[in-house]
């Protein structure tokens, strides 16, 4: 059995692998380790191992956490997961990062919730980019204008976009969502000036995810391990 030291690191080397084959610097491409379900003592192990960003799917249990390590002063919290509108406060007053936002009412209501002795908080706008009846997210076409209102909004600051792809693709499917959402990723990197990050890639479509310019890639199993 390996540790969540070793996992950690073999996901570390898979990046620097696959930036480096696509001519991409390894620096550009972060690791977000997902760990939700997993128990503090987890986040604790990649933490000694010199993980520092972590990303929670269930907003109860995410608050917990980030309470639990709150001593912590270098930890950088993710909420990845669906959000109703209830829990924005929550959200608001314990994360850095929510990479879940797909409609205005939840930006609006984050934004008038994300306290004043924080600095903004960052946001990507989820895109359901296979058009995916099961999956939030908004669709492409909706973009520009949820776009435009987190721009308006000072307590947000909009970091870029995240992704689920369907899951099991063909490889001709998986390239043509991965390289519709890096057009879409470009087309708005190239004109806003804190939008820098493509959250894309688990621990099973990392490799590909990077290849079509993924700066961030989210990965649990493969750092943790199977979750019950
Ligand atoms: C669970 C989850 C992940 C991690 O998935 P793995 O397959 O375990 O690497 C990434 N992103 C989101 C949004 C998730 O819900």
């Amino acid at each position: 059995m390996q540790t969540i030291a070793e996992r950690l690191n073999s996901a570390l080397k898979g990046i620097d692998q696959a930036a480096t084959s696509a001519h991409r610097p390894p620096n550009s491409v972060k690791l977000l380790a997902v760990s939700k379900t997993k128990p503090v003592s987890d986040i604790m192990e990649a933490y000694e191992a010199g993980q520092r960003m972590f990303g929670e799917n269930y907003v109860q249990e995410g608050v917990e956490k980030v309470q639990e390590l709150s001593h912590l002063d270098d930890l950088e919290w993710h909420m990845i997961g669906p959000i109703q509108s209830n829990k924005t406060k929550i959200v608001a007053e314990h994360f850095d990062w929510v990479q879940s936002v797909d409609r205005e009412k939840i930006a609006r209501r984050l934004n008038e919730q994300r306290p004043d002795s924080l600095p903004p908080l960052n946001v990507c706008i989820q895109v359901n980019i296979d058009d995916e009846e099961s999956k939030s997210g908004i669709s492409p076409g909706e973009l520009s204008s949820l776009i435009e209102f987190i721009e308006s909004q000072e307590r947000l600051t909009l970091r870029g976009l995240m992704a689920i792809p369907k899951a099991n693709p063909s490889e001709e499917q998986q390239h043509k969502s991965l390289a519709k959402l890096k057009e879409l990723f470009d087309h708005y990197h190239t004109s806003l000036s804190n939008f820098d990050t493509l959250s894309v890639g688990m621990s099973s479509d990392m490799t590909e995810a990077i290849q079509h310019g993924s700066t961030m890639v989210r990965v649990g199993t493969a750092i943790f391990g199977k979750r019950n």
